[in-house]
């Protein structure tokens, strides 16, 4: 279904699944708790990928971190999930772990482990920089290779190929690597680890950027996950631009435009979606 708010001639279109998902609302609600029963709490890296939302952390005692060794007391353990090393460092330390690794991403590692263990070409399809792929590598006692596209694929020449994906990658690029192993391994095991919230946003936003003159993409511009909803709005859509807040919008892009689409990444928080779509609302009362 989706939510229709009509201004003149200008109709404002929310994708149907857009924001928050599952694991980045699991990891908010285990740091509200933990910060209930501590002053600090050190994130290993920030809490999720959206600048405003980690801003509003920092001010409640969520510090980020970027090593074990800055931490002090407790650490927070993002949905990305981290290398099984670190888990011991933390031990080994006696700090407190707070472990937000979202269960689709710790699936994801149980299945790299597992490839690992049972002889086979371990190979990842997502970012090598991302830090969810890099927990995904030390799984697979860093023998795992990284790809990205076809031709990455067809590069690897091992005969008993087992493949995951980062969680966020898009199905399309998946089946399509995926195909190409088919044509040539003689032995494949895949696990679609390609998150069910990452598959209904990047449809959702598909559909809607289909039937749209301008889509608007929220959310951070480090999140994997809202850049790869842009790079498939811009397949469907003439004009798609990416921003965080509101303050980024221009009055020149809804000039003409009579369908605006939004979507929004799975780190992104609702209040941010609504400013975003009150301000449209006011640029276009000043052109209409
Ligand atoms: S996108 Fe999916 S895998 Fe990633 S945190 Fe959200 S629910 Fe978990």
């Amino acid at each position: 279904m989706l939510l229709f708010g009509i201004i003149t001639t200008v109709k404002i279109r929310i994708a149907e699944n857009a924001g928050f998902c599952y694991g980045v609302k699991r990891a908010i609600k285990i740091a509200d708790e933990a910060l209930k029963k501590n002053e600090i709490i050190y994130s290993l890296g920030p809490i999720i990928h959206n600048p405003q939302v980690v801003g509003e952390y920092e001010k409640k005692g969520l510090k980020v971190v970027e090593t074990i060794d800055e931490a002090k007391n407790a650490v927070l353990i993002r949905s990305h999930g981290i290398p099984p090393q670190v888990y011991e460092q933390i031990s080994e330390k006696n700090l407190e772990c707070i472990d937000a690794t979202c269960p689709f991403v710790k699936e994801a590692q149980d299945y790299a482990k597992q490839l690992y263990e049972e002889g086979y070409f371990v190979v990842i399809v997502g970012d090598q920089n991302h830090p969810e792929v890099k927990a995904h590598i030390a799984y697979a006692n860093y023998k795992a290779q990284v790809i990205n596209s076809i031709q990455e694929a067809k590069n690897i020449e091992a005969q008993k190929i087992g493949v995951i994906s980062q969680t966020t990658q898009s199905m399309d690029n998946f089946v399509s690597i995926v195909s190409e192993f088919v044509k040539k391994a003689k032995e494949i095991r895949i696990f679609n680890t390609i998150c069910d919230a990452t598959e209904k946003r990047q449809e959702s936003a598909k559909e809607l950027a289909k039937n749209s003159d301008l889509m608007i993409v929220i959310g951070g511009k480090n999140s994997a996950n809202t850049r790869k909803l842009y790079e498939i709005c811009l397949n469907f859509c003439k004009k798609v631009y990416h921003i965080e807040t509101k303050e980024e919008l221009k009055k020149e892009w809804f000039e003409g435009v009579e369908n605006v689409g939004i979507t929004a990444g799975a780190s992104t928080p609702s209040w941010l979606i609504e400013d975003v779509i009150k301000a449209i609302e006011k640029i276009e009362n000043d052109i209409y």
